[in-house]
């Protein structure tokens, strides 16, 4: 189910219309010529008819739901550049490298490049190539981007993972809020915000900052008719092997999420050890073995993947028929994101969490040092004032006396949210040269907030494990598409038809 709605609408005085190239009729054609797309998902014709129409938009699709086609295919047919504003600079390289497959060609403005690379990009920018140009938000909000980004003309600028800009999200950037003020710069070209967190308010929220005008709002339904949720209350480790051995033996292939490494590496040894095909994925894994075991799983060499949430973002493997989570996720959001890459074929699949209550422990533990604490913000940029020229990350370490792993931590966030700069040779240095101390306790706030909503996420995702309710008609609610009807499917409903 997709709704659409769409507001009369006004044409605002002095907002650019996107001049396009081809006529509109050719989108269909060239989805299949340049794309492969013989069939459009859900939303995503909407989506792209409103801004071929030079209207403001809001998807709301879910991951894997097809939102870059939204705006790769009307890149193409605009007279100016389509500007794609991502937070990810990983997510950005392989949008990059899946469009050189298409034949477009894509510039993607971020810290990676030397400076050579640099002024030979701007200038091609400036000579009217790249039709599509991916940016992080924090470049957008410098005056050299935009007055490069003006001068090539932009048709339509769009926000990728627009939910960044929810103020208490655990993704918020603050440079996010700088979009609307850059798109005024660039002439206010046509907006097109993606995201795909549910939440109404987290729309709301993307509707003001962005200043979208009459947006015409495409929401996906997350119901997936094809996925039955279920949850197993596990009382110890040997209980969940238990039931992962039995999934095993039903069906294949899919995804072991655990909410540790170490747990995902004594996860994998056991199940090898049992003669298994098994994979594993996590971040301490060097590059080259992840991009090994990706392939591999996507290739069906090892049709299970034992894995961290550092598994997923831009796999696109169909037919995965389950998805069982160790532990439990940090949100409803993550857990809702993780399960739902079981069944994208629309084929049967089934979704399982292996519940336990002192499981949250862990969460709980990885939440409290998710964000810097207000004694380590102070500490870090007075000290970073009074080294204007900068400083290495590990001398800064021990001048704060702060252990170098939360220093990297803490700078991280800092520089996210736009007060730090990290040079590519590690050097850390303010970006203003005055020590700001009410810009410190306002970081240091919205640090303090962040961890609270963390939290509170934390105890929905408990109760959807506690719960005894329809799991589809709670995760629906949740994100705001409450329903009276009940699944049918999950481990709630089909206890009920057996009693
Ligand atoms: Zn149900």
């Amino acid at each position: 189910m997709t709704t659409v709605q769409s507001m009369p609408r006004r044409r605002a005085a002095g907002r650019a219309l996107p001049a396009v190239v081809h006529p509109t009729a050719d989108y269909q054609k060239i989805a299949g010529t340049r794309f492969g797309v013989t069939t459009f998902r859900p939303g995503q014709r909407e989506l792209i008819e409103a801004v071929l129409a030079g209207h403001d938009a809001l998807g709301v699709l879910p991951t894997g739901g097809g939102k870059s086609l939204c705006y790769e295919l009307p890149a193409l047919l605009l007279r100016g550049a389509t500007v794609v504003v991502s937070p990810l600079i990983a997510l950005m390289e392989d949008q990059c490298a899946h469009l050189t497959r298409a034949r477009v060609d894509a510039a993607r403005l971020d810290s990676t490049r030397t400076c050579r690379e640099e002024h030979v990009l701007e200038a091609e920018i400036r000579h009217g190539e790249h039709p599509l140009i991916y940016v992080t938000p924090e470049r957008l909000s410098t005056p050299e981007c935009r007055a490069m980004l003006r001068a090539r003309g932009v048709s339509l600028l769009v926000v990728d993972e627009a939910h960044c800009i929810a103020q208490w999200g655990h993704h918020f950037r603050p440079a996010f809020l700088r979009i609307a003020e850059a798109a005024e710069a660039l002439g206010r070209p046509p907006i097109l915000a993606l995201t795909a967190t549910a939440r109404s308010d987290t729309s709301r929220e993307i509707t003001e900052q962005l200043g979208l005008r009459n947006p015409t709002i495409v929401r996906r339904s997350i119901a997936r008719p094809n996925l039955s949720f279920e949850v197993v209350r596990t009382v110890n480790d040997d209980a969940k092997r238990d039931v992962i051995r039995s999934i095993l033996a039903r069906r294949q292939p899919g995804i072991i999420y655990s909410a540790t490494i170490a747990k995902a590496e004594e996860l994998h040894a056991g199940l090898l050890a049992e003669g298994h095909a098994v994979g594993r994925y996590h971040g301490q894994l060097k590059q080259r073995d992840r991009v090994d075991q990706q392939r591999r799983f996507m290739s069906g060499e090892t049709p299970v993947i034992v894995a961290t949430k550092a598994f997923g973002l831009g796999v696109d493997h169909p037919n995965v028929r389950f998805v069982v989570h160790h532990e439990v996720p940090d949100s409803l959001e993550s857990y809702y994101q993780e399960a739902g890459r079981a069944g994208r074929d629309g084929a049967p699949a089934r979704a399982t969490l292996l519940f336990r209550l002192e499981d949250k422990r862990t969460q709980s533990f990885f939440l409290g040092g998710r964000y810097p604490k207000r004694a380590e913000v102070s500490r870090l940029l007075s000290t970073l004032a009074l080294i204007p020229q900068g400083v290495d990350l590990v001398d800064l370490a021990r001048e704060t006396k702060t252990p170098e792993r939360r220093t990297e931590v803490a700078i991280a966030d800092l520089q996210r949210d736009g007060v730090v700069h990290r040079h590519d040779c590690g050097r850390v240095q303010l970006r203003s040269p005055k020590f700001d101390r009410a810009e410190a306790q306002r970081l240091s706030e919205s640090y303090d907030a962040r961890t609270v909503t963390d939290h509170a996420r934390l105890e929905t995702m408990m109760h959807y494990g506690t719960g005894t309710g329809c799991r589809d008609a709670t995760l629906r609610a949740y994100f705001d598409e409450p329903t009276k009807e009940v699944c049918g499917r999950c481990d709630a409903c089909t206890v009920r038809t057996r009693a």
